[in-house]
């Protein structure tokens, strides 16, 4: 017989360990911008897994580039070449205009990889001492959960208990150009930062600071990594970002949607002259850059753009964004966001968010809260203007009773 979903919840407590506390409902199916449990209970995903499943769940020319491939060959490690590898670099070059990239799985490997090479960059190009680089960050980033990056992050749940960390990083406030600008002096190789704060909780900077710290990162030769692994590929309702900023970094990392959530993909994007510094033997992963992954990819990347996704999610985020903020309701605070990667922070008498997300999945809406009092909506950027007006339906009726 099936498991039923309180067995396998039963199970996972029992067995897994307890790093995560998802809701209780148990996916058994997605398609387009749906997910459906193990009953066949459909819902609507307002998460996309954290913006990886940005095309939408299971779509059929991924899976079809994934299975074709899969039959072929599926890893060969870099030791030798795969026929996908390069057909990756070009389209992916062509499409953000980098001119060099560098493969691996999950975005933290990417801004592991970012972090080393920077560095190298510092000594080898910059002319900083031997030990001394080091890469100025944000307080309340998210980059990640390997020890190297929980060791810069602010969030005592992400740290506490993990150290010793590594050295080499300076926290300035996210949106501060004034304290960027103090913080940088000669041994300063890189600045790191999410153009949009998304685990924050979608936090947008004032305008102007891109401006701004690009100016000050060329004036003092320090290389701007942005973190795109959220909010790149179109989540935003422009392929990165940083366009929205009329800005270019110099390294860019992208993960997450690069393979459609169908396999982990990352990879850096640089610009510049650092990627150059990695030499053979230095860097690399088994995984990084397989046929599979590339094929993958290549795909996800396509369909993005091939089927209008990118401006779709600019169309369909500006009318869900007004529907939220039209909504009349006292628990609401505030409604921000762009593209398609919105949020609805309540006030402190609310109550906290958690509840309204329970609110949300009885009536077959799944989206997450985050740090207690915000509602963060991000579905995948396929969905329609009939099913935007059915989540915000959802939407109002769960943010009106409560009052
Ligand atoms: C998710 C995320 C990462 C980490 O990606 P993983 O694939 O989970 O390692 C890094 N940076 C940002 C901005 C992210 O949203």
């Amino acid at each position: 017989m099936r498991p039923s979903s309180s067995d396998l919840i039963a199970t996972e407590a029992r067995l897994g360990a307890h790093n995560y506390q998802p809701l209780d409902v148990v996916l058994a199916r997605g398609e387009g911008v749906y997910v459906f449990d193990v009953d066949g209970v459909r819902y609507l995903d307002c998460l996309s897994a954290y913006s990886a499943v940005n095309q939408g769940h299971c779509h059929p020319k991924i899976l079809k580039a994934m299975v074709d491939q899969a039959q072929r060959l599926t890893l060969t490690s870099r030791a030798f070449r795969n026929d996908q590898l390069a057909l990756f670099y070009e389209e992916l070059a062509a499409l953000t205009g980098s001119h060099k990239i560098l493969p691996m799985n999950s975005g933290a490997e990417a801004v592991e990889t970012a972090i080393k090479a920077v560095r190298k960059w510092g000594y080898e190009v910059k002319g900083v001492p031997e030990g001394m680089a080091e890469i100025i960050v944000c307080s309340n980033n998210f980059h990640g959960r390997t020890i190297g990056i929980v060791g810069f992050s602010t969030d005592p749940t992400a740290r506490g208990g993990f150290g010793p960390f590594a050295p080499g990083f300076r926290i300035v406030p996210f949106g501060d150009a004034q304290a960027l600008a103090a913080a940088i002096n000669p041994n300063t190789v890189g600045f790191l930062v999410e153009p949009i704060q998304g685990e924050a909780g979608v936090i947008i900077p004032p305008s102007g600071y891109f401006a701004r710290v690009r100016e000050l990162c060329t004036g003092n030769d320090v290389v701007l990594i942005l973190d795109e692994i959220q909010t790149g590929l179109g989540r935003t309702g422009k392929l990165l970002a940083e366009q929205h900023e009329a800005i270019e970094a110099d390294v860019t990392l992208i993960g997450k949607a690069l393979s459609g959530g169908f396999y982990p993909v990352s990879a850096v994007l640089s610009n510049s002259a650092v990627l150059g510094v990695l030499k053979p033997g230095q860097h690399g992963s088994t995984f990084g850059g397989n046929p599979l992954a590339c094929a993958v990819a290549r795909a996800a990347v396509k369909v993005l753009v091939e089927e209008g996704m990118i401006e779709n999610a600019a169309e369909q985020g500006a009318y869900l964004q007004a529907g939220l903020a039209d909504i009349r309701s006292n628990v609401v605070r505030e409604v921000r966001g762009r593209g398609l990667m919105l949020a609805v922070e309540l006030t402190p008498e609310a109550g906290g968010a958690h509840r309204f997300c329970d609110m949300l999945r009885e009536r077959g809406l799944l989206a997450k809260d985050t740090h207690r009092d915000t509602i963060r909506i991000a579905p995948p950027l396929v969905i329609t203007r009939d099913q935007a007006d059915w989540a915000l339906e959802q939407f109002a009726a769960v943010l009106t009773t409560a009052t």
